[in-house]
């Protein structure tokens, strides 16, 4: 069994709830690692960022981020900020319920995504952000 990190080429983001298909950049590294059967853990730090997987189409896109909004909503009164003043309650509330890491089986050397599934960073908070996603291949 192998262990290979990796960080993938890091992503700027806005404040508008950024959602960015990192799947080239995934695939890339699966090619790049010598692991052909095994799993990939990737993980975003961070309290105000998440991944998930979703088809990288702009209406469905615009359908998550709606129901993001219907879910928590930027303008409610969050506690959060009340102690902090930094004003993105909202932020991490969304991250909290998507979560920071997928897991996906590498099988014969490929993700084993769905043909329209696509993997996605989610930027919530409310300034814009440098972001990096750790990877960490395991198998043989
Ligand atoms: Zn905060």
């Amino acid at each position: 069994m192998t262990i290979e990190i990796r960080d993938l080429p890091s992503v700027r983001t806005t404040s508008n709830t950024d959602i960015i298909d990192m799947t080239p950049q995934v695939e890339k590294e699966i090619q790049r690692s010598a692991i052909r059967n095994g799993h990939a853990t990737l993980f975003v730090p961070g309290s105000t960022a998440a991944l998930t997987t979703i088809e990288y189409e702009r209406g469905v896109i615009n359908d998550l981020r709606k129901a993001i909004e219907r879910i928590a909503p930027k303008d409610l009164y969050y506690e959060h900020d009340e102690r902090w003043g930094d004003g993105n309650g909202y932020a991490h509330v969304r991250a909290a319920l998507l979560g920071p890491s997928l897991h996906i089986p590498i099988i014969d050397g490929r993700l084993s995504l769905g043909t329209w599934q696509q993997i996605v960073l989610l930027d919530f908070d409310n300034r814009p952000r440098k972001r990096r996603i750790v990877m960490q291949l395991v198998g043989e």
